[in-house]
């Protein structure tokens, strides 16, 4: 689970699927990650079925994750609950990435100016989605939403059809990128909170030096960053996704953060309204499958 991969993401292959030949509304998955016990007072709970991670700490935050989940939207599903539920794990997250990160003791290279990670596919589910794009409308103008409605546009189209492979090139940075930053630092996803660098050069390396790309490309393997804040994302991520779509019936399938802005920007209100109830109303922004070119 804790290989690099092309992709900045937190599938862990739980994800539900597609029904092959149903509608958008339609998605299935037989398997159960989760299950839901009860202790002496009544007090229901969710724990993992089985484990999902090969470190038993990350089993406990993904069991968590879906725990803090399970109680929060108890009491119905609605657009404002999910907004609050997936800031507080998203802020979880940073606290536990960077705490791993210290305790490491090793020292992070990442910073302002250094983006060399943000030139992955990134995979989000749509609760994260939903979260950049409420923090894009709260904190640019309408000039520059303009501006961006445009580019992602431009994007959608330009990255279909081609893989994650080819997406990870300096020709592809994420739109989100301003100035070598994240633009939308308080609110980016998991994947992309996990990511701790020990060697910027290495990263540059991977990224712009072709045959340096061309074997992380092949083998998976390149970019020296730490396992434990990855893993701890991931394991928060999953959690949040499995308690979504086994407990609740959300439509919890990786999509391309690019795609899915697109979609908000075309259509937000719908999308969204669609999704909480249950749809697959993000269907067309579903993240294409992990490939090496
Ligand atoms: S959302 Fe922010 S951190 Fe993530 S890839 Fe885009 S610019 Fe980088």
């Amino acid at each position: 689970m804790s290989r690099h991969s092309e992709t900045k993401t937190n599938n862990d292959g739980a994800q539900p699927k597609a029904e092959q030949g149903s509608s958008s509304s339609e998605f299935v998955d037989e398997r159960r990650h989760l299950r839901v016990v009860q202790d002496d007072a009544g007090r229901r709970s969710l724990v993992l079925a089985a484990p999902l991670f090969e470190q038993p700490w990350a089993n406990r935050v993904a069991s968590n994750a879906a725990n803090v989940a399970f109680v929060r939207l108890q009491e119905g599903v609605d657009l404002e609950q999910v907004f609050e539920l997936t800031g507080e794990l998203l802020e979880e997250c940073s606290k536990l990435t960077d705490k791993l990160a210290a305790d490491s003791r090793a020292a992070l290279e990442c910073g302002a100016g250094c983006d060399h990670c943000c030139h992955l596919a990134v995979g989000v589910t749509a609760p994260e989605a939903l979260v950049v794009h409420a923090y894009l409308q709260q904190n640019r103008s309408e000039e520059e939403l303009n501006a961006l409605r445009l580019e992602l546009s431009e994007r959608s189209e330009a990255i279909r059809g081609l893989s994650t492979a080819e997406r990870f090139s300096p020709d592809q940075p994420c739109p989100l990128l301003k100035d070598g930053s994240c633009s939308v630092y308080p609110a980016r996803p998991f994947a992309c909170r996990g990511m701790n660098s020990v060697d910027r050069a290495d990263c540059e390396s991977r990224l712009r030096d072709p045959v340096r790309r061309e074997a992380f490309l092949r083998t998976g393997q390149g970019g020296r960053v730490l396992l434990a804040p990855l893993v701890a994302a991931q394991a928060i991520g999953v959690g949040m996704q499995l308690a979504l779509f086994e407990r609740f019936r959300l439509d919890m399938r990786q999509l391309d953060l690019i795609w899915a802005l697109d979609l908000l920007f075309t259509r937000g209100t719908d999308v969204a309204k669609g999704w909480a109830a249950g749809k697959g109303t993000f269907q067309s922004a579903l993240g294409a499958p992990v490939t090496s070119g």
